[in-house]
């Protein structure tokens, strides 16, 4: 029993998926937080943090950038705990992300995404600095976001293993999940190795540094210079296209009844490819962030 919806977030299972491969692979099943994404720790940590050092106090508004799942989680955690919640979005958000986050009560200005990825994250600076008693968790550019997973994610996933976790595969956006979660495994491990899946569009992952538009909601390094990326703890980065991660979703639901949002089917590509070489005794957890129900009049299903 819980106390607050908030107590709830993190403990979510690890299922294994039997994938072609010699390795045992398990997939992390995220959106079984509340919120329904990986985002809900983060999200969590950097208000909890911000209240601690005083910059959010009560009746105030909280404000963030989001591709739309850190900001269904910040608008949960508004709910919870009586903040006020507006978000920016880019245009291309799913019809069930943009309504989820408005059923939490949350305030959300959708915003026309053309060449510069950073115009949604511009946006809600400017909305902050003309909002009063406001705090912008700024999930791109907060440490705490990657804290967030070397204290939860992280140590959830060695004890879960019982330490016998031999590779990490994760989708990268702010690079928080892979950053965190990895540096605490590597800690316990040097030699777990550490993967990030990430869009060929992203500034980082393009091949000639010129980002471009893509479909796969949650993924894009970025931010190449955030202190949320770790580029140390990231042993590989994979990008991936939108074909090759969205043909994933259907064999994912229909054959292991697992139904994945879209930076899970790119996760689930690169992880049925890369582990067909491994050993026996080689463990992999793959991090699926976010659920189906999330995308599902995209026609992807
Ligand atoms: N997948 C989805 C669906 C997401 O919403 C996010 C967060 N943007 C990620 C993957 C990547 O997580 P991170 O920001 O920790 O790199």
């Amino acid at each position: 029993m819980f106390e607050s919806i908030l107590d709830a977030v993190g403990n979510t299972p690890l299922v294994k998926i039997p994938f072609d491969s010699p390795a045992a692979i398990y997939a992390k099943l995220e959106y079984l937080n509340p919120s329904c994404s990986i985002k809900a720790r983060p999200a969590l940590h950097m208000v909890l943090e911000a209240e601690k050092k005083g910059l959010l106090k009560p009746g105030g508004t909280l404000i963030d950038a989001s591709s739309g799942n850190h900001a269904s989680a910040i608008a949960m955690i508004g709910a919870a705990k009586g903040y006020k919640v507006i978000l920016a979005v880019p245009h291309k958000i799913s019809a069930e992300k943009l309504a989820t986050i408005k059923a939490y009560g949350a305030d959300v200005e959708v915003v026309e995404v053309k060449g510069d990825p950073h115009i949604y994250h511009t946006r809600a600076l400017e909305i902050q600095k003309n909002t009063p008693n406001s705090f912008m968790p700024n999930q791109y550019l907060n440490v705490a976001n990657a804290q967030a997973h070397y204290k939860s994610t992280g140590p959830e996933i060695w004890r879960q293993t019982d330490g016998k976790i031999t590779h990490l595969i994760s989708g990268a956006g702010t690079g928080g999940t892979v950053s965190g979660a990895g540096k605490y495994l590597k800690e316990q491990n040097p030699d777990i190795k550490i993967i990030a899946v990430d869009t060929i569009c992203s500034i980082v992952s393009a091949p000639d540094g010129t980002p471009c538009p893509y479909k796969i909601e949650g993924l894009g390094l970025n931010f190449p210079d955030s202190p949320v990326l770790d580029r140390k703890t990231i042993d590989e980065i994979i990008p991936i296209t939108d074909k090759d991660g969205l043909s994933m979703l259907k064999p994912l639901a229909q054959q292991y009844g697992i139904l994945a949002g879209m930076s899970s089917g790119a996760v689930a590509f690169v992880t049925q490819k890369y582990c067909k070489n491994l050993k026996p005794d080689d463990l992999v957890v793959s991090i699926f962030a976010d659920s189906g129900r999330a995308y599902l009049t995209k026609g992807y299903y």
